[in-house]
């Protein structure tokens, strides 16, 4: 099925989270499109009550885009644990609690593993859903998926939420041993699960 194209020259990035509006801003950057926030526009938050991290970038970029009259971006995402059947999964944000604590969602993360008993090598994945959508109600949505491990304890002060406890695959594959936390932001840009669904939106709706 065709995809639609974004044809405007301004796009609301339809997140509160600070750190994934950087990160949305900094990769849109090239595509000359003007980036405005949620936030900067007052725009209501909506209840995330999908079940799917799709269902939930869908509900959250088409709550934007209604409100606006703007195409809007949302992005929802979180890391899945293997041996936690998945969790914290589309609950990541709701782990950190009302404080937004991740410190303390590090360490609940690692005390259910504990808990389960679970031998290293302790296998997860980051998960990204993006979805565009118009105030007409259309959707595009993409998903990317990059597979790793669970350090203890967490490394490095970059990115946010989960980046300290999470070793990606490919850096083991490369005989490295960064968590995200610890790479300079354009090395997690390049092979991130935001950067993986980011490539397909690009490819189908801009350029
Ligand atoms: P939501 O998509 O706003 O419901 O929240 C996603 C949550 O998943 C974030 O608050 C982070 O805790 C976590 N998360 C998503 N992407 C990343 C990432 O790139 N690094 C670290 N944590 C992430």
């Amino acid at each position: 099925m065709a995809r639609r194209r974004f044809s405007g020259d301004t796009l609301v990035i339809a997140s509160h989270n600070a750190g994934k509006v950087r990160e949305i801003g900094e990769l849109i950057a090239p595509f000359r499109v003007r980036a405005v926030s949620a936030g900067e526009l007052n725009l209501p938050e909506p209840d995330e009550t999908g079940d799917t991290f799709v269902a939930n970038a869908e509900l959250k970029a088409l709550a934007a885009a209604q409100a606006s009259g703007l195409p809007a971006l949302a992005d929802d995402s979180g890391m899945s644990v293997d041996a936690l059947d998945g969790a914290p999964g589309i609950y990541s944000a709701r782990w950190a609690g009302p404080s937004k604590d991740f410190g303390k969602a590090m360490d609940k993360v690692w005390q259910a593993v504990e808990e389960k008993g679970t031998e290293p090598p302790i296998l997860a994945q980051f998960v990204c859903a993006l979805t565009l959508a118009w105030p007409d109600g259309h959707c595009e949505s993409f998903e990317g998926i990059i597979p790793g491990r669970l350090v203890w304890p967490p490394r490095g002060s970059n990115g946010f939420g989960y980046d300290p406890m999470f070793l990606p695959q490919v850096e083991v594959d490369n005989g490295n041993l960064r968590t995200f936390g610890e790479m300079p932001a354009e090395e997690k840009h390049a092979i991130s699960h935001r950067a993986l669904a980011f490539r397909q939106l690009i490819d189908a709706c801009f350029g």
